[in-house]
């Protein structure tokens, strides 16, 4: 039996001869049906209609994405080290060229995804690789659609993923919502992996911080600061966002920290 793919937030459900009636992760306010109404695909099909793509970021770290682009436009990313490679966020596509490819830079030891519009695939890129562990935080535990002894729940505000590599729950966009602090990254000054639960925005001396981006329905101040909070004990120059070229290429701490200062005075404002 196929296991559908929703076509405008790209999750991927649990088998099932017919298409699901309805996709919990878009009819949830963060998300959103599409107008046309809903609309399902498999694995199969995108791998006709779409292919896989890859892009250097920085020396160990690789991007891979979809072309034509698929449902949110998600960008995984690949962390290269010698204790095993970490593929960071997930996309719906995974076929023969990535997984080869993926398998010459040294494979994927383990998966951890910042949030439930990443789950995408998950399940078929933690099979394709020997079946690596994907870490999701227990919070989000309700948005998994397609369950699997794979899947790693992890509890608390941080879990170490080897030397040097560091998950962070930073809440906000979602309770589990989880970014990834990469200590070897920007040639040792440090990198943060961070989904859309800190968003890089055209202004790269700025991020935002947002409950649903779709619907533009921000989040209360003291959130925000609180993601700050939690980042503070973290080095990082540069942040690499949820989509291909939402980089700050530098200063990334001092942006994420004026940032949260900005919002939090911006919804005070409105008070
Ligand atoms: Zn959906
Ligand atoms: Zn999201």
């Amino acid at each position: 039996m196929p296991h559908f793919i929703c076509t405008t937030c790209g999750t991927q459900h649990a088998e099932s001869a017919e298409p699901p009636a309805r996709c919990e992760i878009c009819e949830d306010e963060r998300q959103y049906v599409n107008p046309d109404g809903q609309a399902w695909t498999t694995l199969a099909e995108l791998r006709e209609r779409h292919r896989t793509v890859l892009k250097q970021e920085e020396p160990r770290l690789t991007g891979i994405g979809t072309e034509p682009a698929f449902a949110i436009g998600q960008r995984a990313l690949l962390v290269e080290r010698p204790d095993g490679n970490v593929l960071w966020d997930c996309i719906s596509l995974v076929d023969e060229s990535v997984v080869r490819a993926l398998e010459g830079l040294g494979g994927v030891a383990a998966i951890a995804i910042s949030h439930p519009h990443y789950y995408s695939s998950m399940v078929e890129w933690s099979r394709a690789f020997g079946g690596a562990p994907i870490y999701l935080h227990e919070a989000d535990r309700r948005w998994v659609m397609r369950p699997d002894p794979g899947i790693v729940f992890w509890e608390g505000e941080t879990r170490e993923l080897g030397r040097g590599l560091t998950l962070v729950r930073c809440g906000g966009h979602f309770d589990g919502g989880t970014v990834l602090h990469w200590a070897g990254g920007c040639e040792g000054r440090g990198a943060l992996l961070s989904g859309d639960i800190v968003q890089v925005i055209p202004d790269r001396r700025w991020v935002s911080f947002m409950y649903s981006y779709p619907n533009l329905i921000p989040l209360p101040g003291g959130t925000v600061r609180r993601i700050a909070a939690k980042l503070e004990p973290f080095a990082f120059e540069r942040i690499y966002g949820a989509w291909f070229g939402r980089v700050v290429p530098k200063d990334g701490k001092a942006v994420v920290e004026r940032s949260a200062e900005r919002y939090d005075a911006a919804i005070k404002r409105g008070e």
